[in-house]
């Protein structure tokens, strides 16, 4: 199991620049699944069977969500790392090609966040069902309660945690963020861990299927150490997900609270709308977020993952290191995002 690293660098002194490159990816052929982090290459296996057996995008969304919340060691979801008082509570959304959407958010011990979502959607007059609400409405509907245990790493990470107990919660990022001060004071930068590799909370996924119908979901655990109730974007359509099938879809990941800030994967959608590319139609959502409030978006990452109806896709994130898997007849590979803040060489 990957540990995380954290490592107080205190001569950080790269220079912040703007990585700005657009590069429009060529356009898929039907049916295309893209996931978020490296860890997304899997879940788009794990959903191909659906597209390349010309099932529906929705379908595909929920396989890909059912692989990644079984891997309940693994620190995606029920395996993920706690809020402040100790509870993994999970968050997660979905949305099909008629704008039909489910959420539940604060859900805690169950395992697959995002097909209780997917019954919000599809049973109730509701979009978000919240805490016990959403508990008891699980269990209504055949759901079985989990162990509430932390998972090892977990268990580890917020023992670790407690021992200082800082109040800013920690985003799960790319790397294992690091707190660096510099001349514009405390700054997050993200750091490999020991054996090079990552790990990520939040799985988003977006999928185009062959009937050119787009779908999308998400699930995490959201940000680790969060206040207990906090609710990130990945609950929250228009946030961490949005899919408009006229135009395409998109998905985030990052600190949820500047992807509500900016109703970040609508502004993305609306974006490609105007017929902007999804690379560039990400671009603009995050240069909105760092306009915003440059200060704080240098200590943050968010990173946004796009479709549109034509196949093609893009990504773009605050710092470097957001990654997103695609796969289609033709690719099925780790993309690296564009960005706007290269990380600094760390010099450990
Ligand atoms: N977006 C998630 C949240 O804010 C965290 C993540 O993407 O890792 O809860």
């Amino acid at each position: 199991m990957n540990r995380r690293k954290f490592i107080n660098l205190t001569a950080l002194t790269a220079p912040l620049l703007s990585f700005s490159k657009v590069t429009e990816s060529i356009p898929a052929v039907k049916p295309i699944m893209i996931s978020t982090w490296e860890e997304g290459k899997n879940v788009n296996k794990a959903a191909w069977g659906i597209l390349s057996e010309k099932g529906r995008a929705i379908d595909a969304i929920e396989a890909g969500a059912i692989y990644v919340e079984d891997k309940i060691s693994c620190c995606v979801v029920l395996g993920g790392n706690p809020d402040r008082a100790g509870f993994v509570t999970l968050d997660a959304c979905i949305m099909d090609e008629n704008a039909n959407c489910g959420a539940v958010a604060g859900l805690e011990r169950i395992k697959h966040p995002l097909s209780v979502a997917r019954k919000v959607m599809e049973t109730t007059p509701h979009v978000l069902l919240v805490g016990d609400g959403a508990l008891k409405f699980a269990l209504q509907n055949g759901f079985t309660i989990e162990n509430k245990e932390l998972s090892i790493d977990a268990k580890k990470e917020y023992e670790k945690w407690l021992k200082k107990s800082t109040y800013k919660p920690v985003i799960n990022i790319e790397n294992l963020p690091v707190q660096v001060e510099n001349k514009d004071g405390a700054f997050t930068m993200p750091l490999k861990f020991d054996d090079g590799s990552f790990n990520h909370d939040t799985m988003g996924m977006i999928a185009m299927d062959v009937s050119g119908n787009v779908s999308g979901g998400v699930t995490t655990s959201g940000m680790a150490f969060k206040m207990h109730g906090r609710v990130g974007d990945s609950a929250v359509i228009g946030a961490g997900l949005f899919v408009d099938n006229e135009v395409g879809a998109a998905t985030s990941s990052g600190v949820g609270e500047e992807v509500i800030r900016t109703c970040g994967t609508h502004t993305v959608v609306e974006f490609m709308r105007r017929g902007y590319s999804p690379e560039l139609a990400c671009k603009k959502t995050i240069e909105r977020i760092i306009k915003n409030n440059k200060a704080r978006a240098k200590t943050l990452q968010v990173g946004f993952v796009a479709v549109n109806k034509k196949g093609a896709y893009g990504a773009y994130a605050v710092q470097e290191g957001f990654v997103y898997a695609v796969k289609t007849k033709q690719v099925d590979r780790i993309f690296k995002s564009a960005f706007f803040y290269k990380a600094p060489k760390s010099e450990d």
